[in-house]
């Protein structure tokens, strides 16, 4: 296994929508272990493949903070079929803006299909902290970032801090 770079916004890669995965092989398998690897060094909760420049709708999450009972997410091609009326106020992060943070209304629960590495359907019914990563993961497969979910005004002030930041690593 090998930890893969992630972009960093602003970065237009991450703006783009992720296609659909014909068939999970090798390949995948091969890109879902790295990412999932990637996820645990930086360390995080969830990933999805455009964050480390692959235009694939995958995405690994991992909500469990317990190192030696590990349980990890491998989604291939999600849909959201049912959204809660609720909504859930959460901060977010993400690895593409380090160290940045904001609160995010979404809905507090949601059933996903997907299919796992092994290509098998699968669904999941969720809510709370796992509800809110899928949406943000899901999220990033169609180019949006938590940013997105917030007002002008303080997207703005995320991105300008993060390509100072940027600027100052050169
Ligand atoms: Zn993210």
């Amino acid at each position: 296994m090998s930890i893969l770079p992630v972009l960093i916004a602003p970065d237009p890669r991450l703006k783009l929508k992720s296609k659909p995965v014909k068939n999970v092989n090798e390949l995948e398998r091969k890109l879902i272990e790295d990412m999932l690897e990637t996820m645990y060094i930086e360390p995080g909760i969830g990933l999805a493949a455009p964050q480390v420049g692959h235009n694939s709708r995958i995405i690994v999450i991992d909500i469990s903070d317990n190192k030696e009972d590990r349980q990890p997410y491998r989604i291939v091609n999600p849909i959201i079929t049912w959204v809660s009326e609720d909504d859930n106020i959460s901060e977010e992060g993400c690895l593409s803006l380090p160290q940045q943070y904001a609160e995010v209304v979404r809905p507090r629960a949601i059933k996903v299909n997907y299919i796992d590495q092994n290509n098998v359907r699968q669904s999941l019914e969720a809510d709370g902290l796992l509800a809110t990563c899928l949406q943000h993961e899901i999220d990033h497969l169609e180019g949006i970032l938590f940013v997105d979910h917030i007002s002008a005004l303080k997207r703005n002030m995320i991105l300008r801090k993060l390509i100072k930041s940027k600027r100052g690593q050169n």
